[in-house]
């Protein structure tokens, strides 16, 4: 069976009735007919207790709304539930720098006096870009450590061919740098997610719909042909983070295996999931990765506080819904997302979708029902608050751009041949030497 035979959401009479935005009732003919993959579902303990800050708009009790939900929904029959231990220091520092994890560790409030603790904060604003958008809250190490412990099990489980999808709503914090924090990350789970998988995959395919670009993957491996990158964002003016332009493409052996897909305000759901699956239909049969991590920031929906697109909870869930359908080793990580009952909605319903549930419009009842006042509904109207910037003559132009680069990837002889992956230490040292 191609991709071609799965029903589409943007042609079903779904798309622009809000009376039916939910799973098809045949979602059955829509997964591999032959069994139902195995889904995995980390939810690190107490991760959702952790306060950036009162002004901050990030705020982790977002996954504590999105398990409630999905557990209300009774989606745990499907799937198993783990509570991953806490990521070390150790496992960090497969990609950062040993310094700046040592000073992450460091810097609980609790353990220094004010003149040291002081001091060191005023180093840490210098060295390591903490401060305003990534402050030293209290016991944000520990934070880190969840989130990221909870990425690297999703990632072994599917190195050892446990389950089939793996969802870690708590990860996918994809601006940390190797040495610096950055856009509310300080590490980056995706990152040492992905150099786990590696350790058995070939090639590993990364997808990015956070509305921001994805670029401290991408910085990790700019340079190999192991990992590409895709990355579907808003470009331009003051957005941060500033980068992902069409000319962004990889260096040396990854010239080509960085793909960005730069977009304006405003782009609501038909022109982006047609864009989105004429770009990742491609890209993955000219790639041909044996795993697929993807990232799902929630920021990308209409409304958002941060965000500025118009996308639905049923259009972004069709873009997990058509990775999904290539039937690969999946991954699946959160990210952005700063409407909180906004990203529990989305996120619960594409747990839905990767276990194949259909789930009631009417929201169940949890402790926090509230919270979604006053419609109770899993699919309320979030479109429509900003103008479409994005013409179709824009749009076609990235999608040619593109392709171009993806007639570069299908003749690169080392992913064509190479079908054993070479030692992770090798892949480390040529980034490092670089
Ligand atoms: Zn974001």
């Amino acid at each position: 069976m191609t991709v071609h035979d799965y029903p589409t959401f943007s042609d079903s009479p779904f798309f622009f009735d809000n009376r039916f935005l939910s799973i098809p009732e045949d979602e059955a003919a829509i997964v591999r007919p032959h069994s139902l993959p195995k889904v995995s579902y980390y939810h690190p303990k107490g991760v959702g207790e952790y306060h950036y800050g009162d002004r901050h708009p990030m705020r982790p009790f977002r996954l504590e709304l999105t398990t409630q939900l999905a557990l209300a929904y009774s989606l745990h029959e499907r799937m198993t539930i783990h509570s991953p231990r806490l990521a070390t220091s150790e496992e960090m520092t497969m990609y950062h720098s040993e310094d700046y994890v040592d000073f992450l560790q460091r810097v609980l409030p609790a353990s220094k006096s004010a003149i040291k603790l002081k001091n060191l904060l005023e180093y840490g604003e210098k060295k390591y870009n903490v401060g305003n958008d990534c402050p030293v809250f209290s016991d944000v190490f520990e934070f880190c450590q969840k989130y990221t412990g909870g990425s690297l099990a999703a990632a072994k489980r599917l190195v050892s061919e446990g389950t089939d999808i793996a969802i870690n709503w708590s990860g996918g914090l994809h601006h940390a740098k190797k040495g610096e924090a950055s856009g509310f990350c300080f590490i980056n789970d995706i990152v040492l997610a992905i150099l786990e998988l590696l350790r058995v995959h070939p090639r590993v395919l990364y997808i990015d719909i956070d509305i921001h670009h994805g670029d401290g993957v991408q910085d990790a491996f700019y340079l190999s042909d192991r990992v590409l990158t895709v990355s579907f964002h808003k470009y331009g003016g003051l957005f941060f983070p500033g980068t992902g332009g069409l000319s962004e493409t990889g260096a040396k052996d990854g010239k080509n295996f960085a793909i960005n897909v730069p977009l304006k305000d405003g782009i609501d759901d038909e022109s982006y999931i047609s864009l989105f699956k004429n770009i990742i239909e491609p890209t993955i049969s000219r790639f041909r990765p044996s795993a697929i991590v993807l990232q799902c920031g929630a920021d990308s929906l209409g409304a958002d506080r941060l965000g500025t697109f118009n996308l639905s909870i049923a259009a972004h869930g069709e873009c997990v819904r058509f990775v999904k359908s290539f039937g690969l080793p999946l991954l699946v990580l959160g990210g952005g997302g700063y409407r909180i009952s906004s990203v529990a909605r989305c996120w619960a319903y594409e747990t839905g979708i990767l276990t194949g549930v259909k789930m009631p419009d009417q929201l169940p009842r949890t402790k926090y029902h509230e919270y979604y006042a006053p419609d109770y509904s899993l699919h309320p109207p979030l479109a429509g608050g900003k103008e479409n910037k994005n013409s179709p003559v824009d749009l076609e132009k990235i999608r040619i751009a593109v392709m171009e680069k993806l007639r570069y990837i299908a003749a690169a002889p080392s992913v064509q041949m190479q079908e054993i992956p070479p030692g992770l230490e090798d892949l480390l040292k040529t980034r490092q030497d670089d």
